[in-house]
């Protein structure tokens, strides 16, 4: 398929987002393009990029002290550098169930695992919201299972439902949900497309609700990968996305924190993997948003590759 034009209303789009630098990925820039675009951006005529707040977003807040990493505003629209491509250990899901299993967490039975790798999505679904194997199970309201086209082209993995989603039994939801979804349009994707091209499914790591939000304990990590490790197997995706510290440390079975795992092509299962910023940080830390454009433009360029 032909790379899709960057047009205004993308820009736009971008900009709305808080994408205050706006990356080009290298195949869709070229000098027509840059001349013709440059005057569309808002504040293209001060030359300084503007940062509107999407719905539900935080006002912008004036800016902050330069940080180590801060990048002065632009004077021209930067492009995606090409980043080199790393195999990673791959480890992955079995390894971090295996590795909380180890920690003295309860490890999933035989008849769990042989049950659960018979189910199809639908009944994965239906499987998890009866699910009681670990103490979320208790406390949840509704399990997530997971959203979006059983074959989709790309699998957006989170950590854990949040209050939200565990009023909704729905992913992503919220403020962070829009975030995520204005993101996913701005490279083409939706939660609800029809076409398997342009779809994701979106689901998380664990299923119900950590009270309080608390992180995983390794029991519950145990007992419940094996779900989002089937959920792969049927839907496989041509590309993995996983957001936020805990998603990229499950599915890479590293310890890494998230800022030596991204702008990396990592490995699950032999599926590419690129690792980027949870949109709930994001809205935290908006600053951080040219950084999980950089990491789309990755995701992009790599499901590119013939
Ligand atoms: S978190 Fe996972 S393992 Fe625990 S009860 Fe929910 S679905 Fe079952």
């Amino acid at each position: 398929m032909p790379p899709q034009l960057p047009d205004a209303r993308r820009l736009a789009l971008l900009h709305a987002l808080g994408v205050q630098q706006v990356w080009l990925r290298r195949a869709e820039l070229d000098a027509d393009t840059l001349t013709r675009l440059l005057p569309t951006l808002p504040g293209a005529a001060r030359g300084v990029p503007q940062h509107a707040a999407s719905p539900g977003e935080p006002a912008p807040q004036p800016p902050r002290a330069a940080r180590p990493d801060a990048r002065t505003p632009p004077t021209s629209v930067p492009v995606c550098a090409p980043t080199p491509r790393q195999q990673g250990p791959g480890a992955g899901l079995a390894a971090t169930a295996a590795g909380a299993a180890a920690r003295g967490a309860g490890e999933p039975s035989a008849a769990r695992l042989q049950r659960i790798a018979e189910l199809d999505l639908d009944q994965l679904a239906e499987f998890s919201r009866a699910c009681r194997a670990c103490k979320l199970g208790a406390q949840r309201r509704h399990a997530v299972p997971g959203v979006g086209h059983p074959r989709a082209r790309v699998m957006v993995v989170g950590e854990a439902p949040g209050a939200e989603e565990d009023q909704r039994g729905e992913p992503f939801v919220g403020a962070a949900g829009r975030l995520l979804d204005n993101m996913l349009r701005a490279i083409g994707l939706a939660r609800d497309a029809a076409d398997a091209e342009q779809a994701v499914y979106i689901a998380n790591v664990i299923k119900c609700r950590p009270p309080g939000n608390r992180n995983p304990e390794p029991d519950e990590i145990a007992q419940c990968a094996p779900i989002l490790r089937r959920q792969i197997e049927l839907v496989q995706p041509r590309l993995l996305l996983a957001l936020g510290r805990f998603a990229a440390q499950a599915l890479t079975g590293s310890s890494e924190p998230i800022g030596r795992l991204r702008q990396r092509v990592l490995q699950h299962a032999g599926i590419p993997l690129v690792v980027s910023y949870h949109p709930a940080y994001l809205l935290r830390m908006p600053e951080d948003k040219a950084k999980s454009w950089a990491d789309l433009c990755l995701a992009m360029d790599t499901l590119d590759k013939p």
